[in-house]
């Protein structure tokens, strides 16, 4: 269909640029960023499909990214000879928001503008962020290996729909048409667009070109020269020497390759030699994304094969309990035509997935056993966000079992509030004289495992409890016998043996008392013989009249109100 056809924004879309134009504006320079980083993925695809189709390079195999601007008509163009797009392609791509999480994201809009404008942040804007400075954007691309005549132009306004139709374009990619709005001119300048280059795509390894400029000494200003000069370095940031890489370039790669606005919480960057070659820049990010529970994502690991972009999402470069992870992985063994199958059964893929994995709990080690306050506040914030997925650790990873057990972090009866701080090591740092085992709550929530009345003689004697109340708690639990051969024992559980931390005095008072009573147990345990197994005194409540409790090898009752939630 060649005609020109008008089509409407996805809602989301609509519902996206509005947010943005508003809450974005004071950051506005970052729309170079977005579009110079997806000019750079076109790239990366051209060159991953023109390992099996060289035809697709058209003779003209240098791919670069052109940056120019047009004084009179007030425009900025963003030009590259990457994969290029399709009319379908423009539709689906810049018509609709396919990110996931993207549903998750708009429910969580709440209407007002300044608690919408810290969440659009970590979303992600992507090409739409071109509307904050412009209020007419034109892409003109041609997929890769396709006829001149099969060339599209997309256009909008930003506001409700786009627009289509077909043109002739002998060069493929793509080039992105900023139309300023009024008032915005400060970027048509050569100066200000090299600078922002200069601060947020040093990383990216094309060249990112302009015009020369120079000054003319018989006319006396400033003259465009028909030649190009490059702006960035051009170099892939992760082949880099380390001691050459700014903290903020590092940042600024990470945005590039997590589609997160936000600041990394740390990062490791090492090439490893050995039995595999590769070289590994691994990112933590510093929030939750939104769906960090959808069971479809896959890894945020970038898979390159010496500098050539493979794959997006290496879900077996990393553990599943380590998908939080973003950044790159380069090998020089794998063989450029690698495929996810072929990744499954690879035994490089099976170092090099070792190896980050190791290199990951360091990082983690490194903030969570740091004296500095600052590193100490990043674990914290670290483990809030992502506590819960590398309590699946646990169960997923023998090998490493130990260091993620000590990278743990409860709740617990030594302070009065749900914050997840008390590490294993703390709380054997505290346990009394006398005690052998590490004690612990399960609960629906905080507070309800905070009241169990199985806590009260705990309290009473000052034994710490940890509070577990996360829903995988349980889980890990039945990965977890013991912390550095000091069992793990839950207070619902059996019969509480305090070892000893009962005195011989209390013990002898426990007999007489249990003797006293033997025959109103003997009453209750015949009238209750189809509810209780057992019905026994008890010296563990200090004011509740009585408690249910688990078999020592029972379900526990909140692991049973699950399994009865989930239908089992
Ligand atoms: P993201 O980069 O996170 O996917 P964007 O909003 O930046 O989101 O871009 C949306 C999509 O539009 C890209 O995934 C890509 O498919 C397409 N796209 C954008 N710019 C280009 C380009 N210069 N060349 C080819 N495709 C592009
Ligand atoms: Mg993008």
């Amino acid at each position: 269909n060649p005609e020109k056809q008008t089509l409407g924004f996805q809602a989301e879309v609509k519902q996206l640029l509005q947010l943005m134009i508003h809450s974005l504006y004071s950051n506005k320079e970052i729309f170079l960023r977005e579009l110079i980083s997806n000019a750079s993925d076109a790239a990366d695809k051209l060159r991953f499909e023109a390992i099996d189709n060289s035809a697709l390079f058209e003779n003209d195999p240098d791919l670069k990214i052109k940056v120019s601007f047009d004084k009179e008509k007030r425009t900025i163009t963003i030009s590259d000879n990457g994969i290029g797009m399709t009319r379908e392609d423009a539709i689906e791509h810049l018509g609709t928001i396919a990110k996931s999480g993207t549903k998750e994201f708009f429910s969580r809009l709440s209407g007002d503008q300044q608690k919408d404008a810290a969440l659009i942040g970590q979303f992600g804007v992507g090409f739409y962020s071109g509307f904050i400075i412009a209020d007419r954007i034109t892409v003109e691309t041609r997929r890769a290996g396709t006829a001149a005549s099969e060339g599209v132009r997309w256009e909008s306004e930003g506001a409700g729909d786009f627009t289509v139709e077909a043109i002739d374009k002998p060069t493929r990619g793509s080039d992105v048409i900023l139309h300023l709005r009024e008032g915005e001119d400060e970027f048509l300048s050569s100066w200000k667009l090299k600078s922002i280059i200069r601060k947020y795509s040093d990383h990216i390894s094309l060249p990112i070109m302009m015009a020369k400029e120079e000054w003319d000494e018989e006319k006396k200003e400033t003259v465009t020269r028909d030649e190009l000069e490059t702006i960035n370095q051009a170099s892939a940031l992760w082949a880099r020497n380390r001691n050459d890489i700014t903290p903020e370039q590092y940042n600024e790669f990470y945005k590039h390759v997590s589609h997160d606005f936000g600041e990394p919480l740390t990062y490791t960057h090492n090439r490893v030699e050995g039995r595999s070659e590769y070289t590994q820049l691994l990112y933590i990010p510093a929030q939750a994304p939104f769906d960090l529970w959808d069971r479809n994502k896959r890894g945020g690991i970038k898979l390159y094969v010496k500098r050539v972009f493979i794959m997006d999402d290496a879900e077996q470069l990393m553990p599943v309990y380590l998908r939080f992870v973003k950044g790159v992985i380069d090998s020089a063994d794998l063989p450029l035509n690698v495929s996810r199958e072929i990744l499954q059964e690879s035994r490089d893929v099976k170092v090099i997935r070792e190896g980050s994995t190791k290199r990951v709990l360091g990082m983690l080690e490194e903030l969570a056993n740091a004296d500095e306050q600052e590193k100490k506040d990043k674990y914290l914030t670290f483990w809030n966000a992502f506590g819960q997925v590398l309590k699946e650790g646990m169960g997923e990873d023998a090998t490493n079992k130990e260091r993620i057990a000590k990278l743990l972090r409860f709740a617990s009866t030594n302070g009065d509030s749900d914050a997840q701080t008390v590490s294993f090591d703390d709380y054997v740092s505290r346990m009394k004289e006398g005690q052998t085992k590490i004690f612990y709550a399960t609960g629906e929530s905080y507070n309800a495992a905070k009241n169990s009345p199985h806590l009260e003689i705990f309290r009473k004697k000052g034994i710490e409890v940890l509070l577990l109340t996360d829903r995988v708690d349980e889980w890990m639990l039945s990965y977890l016998e013991e912390f550095e051969g000091k069992e793990l024992a839950s207070v619902a559980k059996g019969d509480l043996d305090l070892g000893q931390l009962e005195d011989e005095a209390e013990k002898k008072q426990h007999q007489e008392t249990e003797e006293q009573y033997k025959e109103l147990v003997g009453k209750m345990q015949t009238a209750l013989a189809d509810k209780a197994k057992e019905v026994r005194i008890t010296f563990r409540l200090t004011d509740s009249p009585a408690c249910l409790v688990a078999d020592e090898n029972e379900l526990s009752g909140n692991l049973l109100r699950m399994l009865k939630a989930a239908g089992q």
